[in-house]
Parts: C-alpha cells; structure tokens; sequence
C-alpha cells in the first residue's frame, strides 16, 4: 500500500472560544460593558487562534467565515443580502444584526426577534429565514472576504463555508402562511446572489469553497431534487471548486443526486454514514474529489484509527490518493475545545476523549498512515481495549438486568380504564384537577444559596435547610392558590440532566465541555461513560419531605430516560437503545422507592422524546420503539394506583402522536397555549385515550393570563376531551418566572377550573 500522505481538510470549529471568551465578550456588549469595536477584536483574536491550531495540527484546508458572532444562518442571510423585510433594509449594523437574533433585545424593541429552532437532530439552535414574495437579494460580501483575507495570512489553504442555496431555502419559512406563497420562487433571485458571492471568493484568490447541503441526507420531493439540478447548475458557471459538503447521515435516495450535480468535490459522512462507502465509491465520478469524514464530529469518543484506516484504504485503492480528503463526519462546532484540559475525571476516561482539538489530530494521523503514526495508532489501540474491558464502563449486573427483561417489565400491571378507576378512589381529586409542572421560580438567592454550596462555603446542612424552607413555602403558597396536585418545586436542582447525572453511576461531569446552543448560549451535556446504574435513591428525600408538609397529593418529579440520553454525550461503545433501557432500569427503582415512600402521582418529563427522531424517516419507526419503551421500563412496575404522568413541550405532535400514545402515561401535560389549542384537535382526531392537559398559559412570557381566557381555553378544550380526562396546568415549569407572576397567574388558573368544573358538573345534573 503506498504510503503517500492524504491531504487534510476541517469544516468547521467551535468559536464561542476555549474559556467561552466570545459568549462573555457578547454578553458584555449587550449590558453596554464592551464596545462594538472591543467586541470584533474578541472574536477576530478567536478566528486567529483557531486557524493558527488547525494548521499546527496539521490541517490543510482550513475554513473561514464559520465563525458567526451570533449564527451561521443568520450569517448566511447577511451575506446574501435577504434578512426578515420587518428588520428594514440596508447595510447591518451589529446592533440591527443582534434585534434580529435576540428576543430579549434591548427595552425598546419594535420587532420580535426571528424565530430559532432547532439545527437537524443537534442541540444547536439557528435562526430561521423568512421567506416573503418581496424579499431582495443584495449580497454583501465584506465580511466574507476580509475574512478570507485574514486567514490567508495564517494559512494557505483556506476553504470558506456557504450554507448551500438549497438547505438554506429549505430551512426557512414562509412569513404568511395562508398566501400559499411558494418559496421555490425565490430561487432565481437567490441564485443570482450566490453567484455574485461566488465570484467574489473567486477573484480574492478563492479556490475552493466548501458549500454545506445537509438537507441532501433528509428524505427530499421531485421538486426539491430537481432545485438542487437547477441551483448546482447555475453556480457551476463560476470558476470556483465547490466541495459539496453533506453530513449527519448516509446520502440513502439522495445519493446518486449528489454526485451527479456539477460539483469538483463531495463530502460524506462516514460516521453516521457507516454503510455508504461502497455505494459512493461506485457513485463518484471521474475528476470529483471525495472527502471522507471519518472522525465523528458529533460525539466526544476517540476515533477508531484502525477502522477508519480500512475504509480510507479501500477509497485510496479504488480512486488513488490524490483525489482524497480526510476529514471530521462534520463541522467541530458541536464537541467542546480541548480535552487536555479535563484532568479531574474519573478513571481513564480522559483518555478516552476526543474534543475538538484532539480530532484535529485524529485526521492528521488517518491522513499520515499508520507507518509514520505508529506510536499513534498504538496508543490508540491501547486506549479502545482498554474501554472494552474498565470496570467504570461494565457492570455485569446491569447488563444481566437488561438482558433478562420480559414482556411484564414493558406494560402496566393493568390497562389505563381500570387503573383509572383505582386511581380515582386512590386519590379523590375533583374533575378538572389542577396541578404545575414542577419547577417554581428559581429565584436569585436559590441560585446563590446553592453555588455557595457547591464552592464549599456552605454547609450541606444549612444549604438543605435552606432549601426546606423554600419547598414548605412553595407548599402553603401552592395550598394558598389551591392546586389540586402539587409539586416540591425543585429548588435542590440546577438542571434537569445535570440533577439526575450526577447521582447515577455511569456519568461524568467535564470542566470545560462546553458547546454552543445559541447566540451566547452554552450548555455542558453530561457524559454517559459506562453503565448506568443507581447507587441510591435520588429524589425521595426532597418529595416525601414535601409530602409530609400536606394533605394534598405531592407529584414526585423526574427526567425520563429519553430526555437525560439526548441531552447527554453518549457512550458510543453500545447501542443508544441499551443507554436509553439502562437509565429507564435506574430510573424504575426509583419510582417504586417514591411510591413505597407514599408518593402516589410521579412525573417523568419526556420533552426530548421528539428531538431524537431521526432525519430520515424509515429511521424514525426503530427509535420511536425503543425510545417509547423505555418510557414504559421505568414506568411498568408501580401499582395501578399511582397515576404516572408525562410532560413534553413542544408542539409539533401529529408526526409522533402514535408514540406518546404507546407511552400510556394515566396524564399527558403539554405545551399548547401557544398554538391555540390546536393540537387538541390533533389528538382528537387522533384519539387520546388516556387523561390530558393542555398547558393553559404560556409560561415563557411575564404576562399574566386572565381567568376569562383560560376558562375559554378550557370550555374549547372540553370539545375534544371529556371533562373527566382534562386537567389543568400551565404549559412548562415556571422556574424562569418570578413569584408575583406566577401566583396570580395560578390564581386564574384555579379560578377558571373552578368555573368550568362547576359548569360541566350543572350540566351532568341537567
Ligand atoms: N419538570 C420540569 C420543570 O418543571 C420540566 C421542564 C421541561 O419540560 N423542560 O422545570
Ligand atoms: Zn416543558
């Protein structure tokens, strides 16, 4: 085999920073800290550091203008010269670009702010394009090539990134829904400017682009296949390479569409897109250039050297190594900086790590060989037996547990009428119950009270005397406004994850993990290292403590399985399904210890059951199986008369209504004051069997709702729920809202269940 050194490419870095200096320089700018010309000095030194690593790396492609200062569609939107109409028209400014971007703009706002949405199956969160019939394209190239300048001093291999003119399209929506206003429309206009950018690169010394289409890994119309033939047609006419660039899953239907445009280059994902290789290499055609994204840009684990060295030796051998690329699955934008820095974690788990960083080794070393890199390869190998075999990662006893499930542990003892019945004598609650979703404002001093805790200048004992006080009080406010079913607050939590991830066995906390959610925003998933299991009981202290202050019932609260999975960093050394059941086992103990402790209502809040849905959808039947009985696993061994509810907020249902159904929750809370109860008709449609409550007011906004529109809410909801299935409650937790908000809001929440209940109870006696 010839060991002639492949060429190296990256598609993208995370910018918030290594010590999240952007998200800081950000946040300083909009309090009025910072100046606008301190903050663009902030994020040009990022950009420079981050090309002098990738190139120390030893990377030969390095991208530019994948550095947003708030979101690369938001970026994309600038460039092209197409932001929402109702931010007006030329030249954005920063503070313009930042009324687009951000909801809490400052006090004068006149617009709100563009909607945000969730980037395919990741936890980035991206702007959404508004597309109206009127809507001009006047392409700015400005940034772009100063960028691309900058970089060039830095490097000579610079690669600029385009979101590609079809994703971009896609990934939008249209302002006036009823116009029957067809965004394919816009093409031409669009193509236009993407030339005009094009040539822009071009005759700044520009040789190849990379343009991003992650729509062509999702199930695409005629209609949309043909728009790529006419866009990539268009903008073959510039003299530039464009290195069609797909990720997040196989190509599948899409693939020969891909090859086929005329394009010099493509990227595949080879991670997610394990299976693909064959079909590619018989798909690429003569003089196209293959890059092959073997190092996972979605997950924290370090790359299997040996593998990937199979697939891109069998690439070399079939199309020779010139007209290869090695690269990440993906942009680095969605794993932390630099696993360097985590030494405080347990065992050898740092060695099994892979950031960002670390990748861009990975790449470099795929592309040596494994005759220059030996020691590399070696050390490598090393790591991954050693994996296999650590004691933190397997434990026999759970993978036994797993093993040996049967079909009592996936249903309820008996089906929902008759556990109905016995709940309705268990707990006596009136028709129309009203209950919350289980947090309660999360107000300064808890957030204080408990980081003095955690640094140490707390006592555990006086911190959890502090959050005693807190949860009684939250209890006789709760008996005060005269809810039905109340809740402990959750005051003890900092996070709904990071809560339960730290008690379990199995998880590890980084110090510096940090990855983009939006804008400034940044999370610090937890990661799912070994089996999961339960050392001790979790949430049975705070409930029954709770319950002990009151007649009325406590509803215990917990994260479901699903949610703590898709909100974590995976383990990638056994399937998702068996992480997802492992948690459901710990969690199932943990409801039978809430129910031997007297808790008879527990929740377990599922609000990430859809983001795991696969792009595709042939996927989609696979992981709504296993994701839904996991639900059932946790939930299947208390007695009929705890009543088990669920709450998930979003309110895109219809596709996966079939699942929540097969959750057979007794109670479904969710998020609908928004879109106007129309879901309800969805589940109408659909049938619901079991007990509902659509949340009867927006908890995202201060407004406080009054009781005439919440007694409406309700009198519409009764139209396709039967007044002994429908509850009432607000539609999230209210740990983002103040006190004063909250109780007069619950206040008119109680009052208009009231009305209805005596309303529906007149006209059953009628
Ligand atoms: N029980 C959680 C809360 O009330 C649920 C949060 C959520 O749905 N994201 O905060
Ligand atoms: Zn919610």
């Amino acid at each position: 085999m010839s060991t002639a050194k492949l060429h190296t490419a990256n598609l993208g870095f995370p910018r918030i920073g290594p010590r999240r200096e952007l998200k800081f320089a950000l946040e300083s700018f909009w309090s009025g800290k910072l100046a606008e010309e301190e903050l663009l000095q902030v994020a040009k030194h990022l950009r420079l550091q981050n090309w002098t690593i990738q190139k120390q790396r030893g990377i030969d492609f390095i991208p530019t203008n994948d550095s947003p200062l708030y979101d690369q569609v938001l970026d994309a939107l600038v460039l092209l010269g197409a932001t929402p109409e109702r931010f007006g028209e030329g030249v954005v400014t920063l503070p313009r670009l930042f009324e687009m971007a951000r909801s809490s703009a400052h006090g004068s706002q006149q617009h709100t702010a563009m909607e945000m949405t969730k980037w395919f199956d990741t936890n980035y969160h991206y702007l959404v394009p508004e597309w109206s019939e009127g809507l001009k394209f006047v392409p700015d190239t400005s940034k772009l090539l100063a960028e691309f300048g900058e970089a060039r001093e830095v490097n000579a291999g610079v690669r600029p990134v385009l979101l590609g003119p079809i994703s971009l399209l896609l990934l939008g929506k249209v302002v006036d829904v009823d116009s029957g206003f067809d965004p394919l429309t816009l093409l031409p206009r669009m193509l236009t400017a993407y030339v005009q950018v094009l040539k822009d690169l071009q005759s700044a010394g520009a040789d190849w682009v990379q343009i991003d289409e992650p729509c062509l890994v999702t199930d695409l119309s005629e209609i949309h296949k043909a728009a790529y033939r006419t866009a990539y047609e268009k903008l073959a006419g510039v003299d530039v390479r464009l290195m069609l660039t797909t990720y997040f899953d196989e190509l599948g239907d899409n693939l020969d569409l891909a090859f086929s445009l005329p394009v010099a280059g493509v990227h595949v994902d080879l991670v997610r897109g394990k299976g693909q290789l064959d079909a590619v290499l018989d798909a690429v055609r003569a003089g196209q250039t293959l890059s092959l994204g073997v190092v996972d840009g979605r997950n924290i684990w370090l790359a299997d050297l040996d593998a990937a060295s199979v697939m891109i030796a069998k690439a070399q051998e079939r199309i020779g190594a010139d007209r290869l690329l090695i690269a990440p699955s993906c942009s680095l934008l969605h794993v932390p900086y630099d696993a360097q820095d985590e030494t405080a974690l347990p065992g050898e788990l740092q060695e099994w790590l892979s950031f960002a960083a670390q990748k861009l080794d990975e790449i470099a070393w795929l592309a040596g060989g494994k005759e220059k890199f030996a020691a590399d390869f070696a050390e490598n190998r090393r790591r991954h037996d050693r994996r296999k075999v650590a004691e933190s990662s397997v434990n026999t006893q759970v993978r036994d547990a797993l093993a040996q499930l049967v079909a009592t542990d996936f249903a309820r003892p008996s089906a929902y009428p008759e556990r109905a019945r016995k709940q309705r004598n268990h707990l006596r609650l009136p028709l129309l119950p009203t209950t919350t979703i289980g947090s309660f404002p999360q107000t300064p001093e808890v957030r204080k009270q408990r980081a003095a805790w955690r640094k140490g200048t707390l006592q555990t004992a006086e911190y959890e005397r502090f959050v005693e006080e807190e949860t009684a009080a939250c209890i006789r406010r709760q008996e005060r406004i005269g809810l039905d079913v109340l809740v402990h607050g959750e005051f003890e939590r900092n996070d709904m994850v990071e809560y339960f991830g730290e008690q379990l066995a199995g998880f590890a906390f980084t110090r510096n993990g940090w990855v983009q959610s939006y804008g400034s925003r940044c999370v610090k998933p937890p990661v799912i290292y070994g089996d999961v299991a339960r050392p001790n009981a979790m949430t049975v202290r705070w409930s029954s403590y709770a319950q002990s202050l009151t007649g009325k019932p406590v509803k215990g609260m917990l994260t479901g399985p699903v949610t703590i999975l898709q909100w974590s960093f995976v383990r990638d050394d056994v399937p998702e399904r068996d992480v997802a059941w492992q948690l459901a086992l710990a969690l199932r103990e943990e409801l039978l210890d809430l129910e031997a402790a007297g808790i008879r209502v527990i929740q377990l809040d599922e609000p990430a059951l859809r983001e795991g849905l696969p792009l595709r959808r042939v996927a989609r039947p696979e992981y709504l199986d296993w994701a839904v009985k996991a639900f059932r696993i946790a939930t299947a061994k208390v007695a009929d008369e705890t009543q088990v509810h669920t709450h998930m907020c979003y309110s895109e249902f219809a596709e996966i209504l079939p699942a929540i159904v097969a959750l057979d929750a007794d109670v479904l809370s969710i998020e609908s004051a928004r879109s106007r109860m129309e879901l309800l008709e969805d589940f109408r449609k659909h049938g619901y069997p079991n007990e509902i409550g659509p949340g009867v007011y927006d908890i995202h906004t201060p407004r406080v709702p009054n009781e005439e529109e919440i007694t409406a809410l309700l009198q519409s909801a009764l139209e396709s729920i039967g007044a002994e299935r429908l509850w009432v409650n607000p539609d999230c937790g209210l740990k983002t809202r103040g006190w004063d908000e909250v109780e007069s809001a619950l206040r008119n929440m109680c009052e208009a269940a009231r009305t209805v209940r005596a309303s529906v109870t007149s006209d059953s006696v009628a």
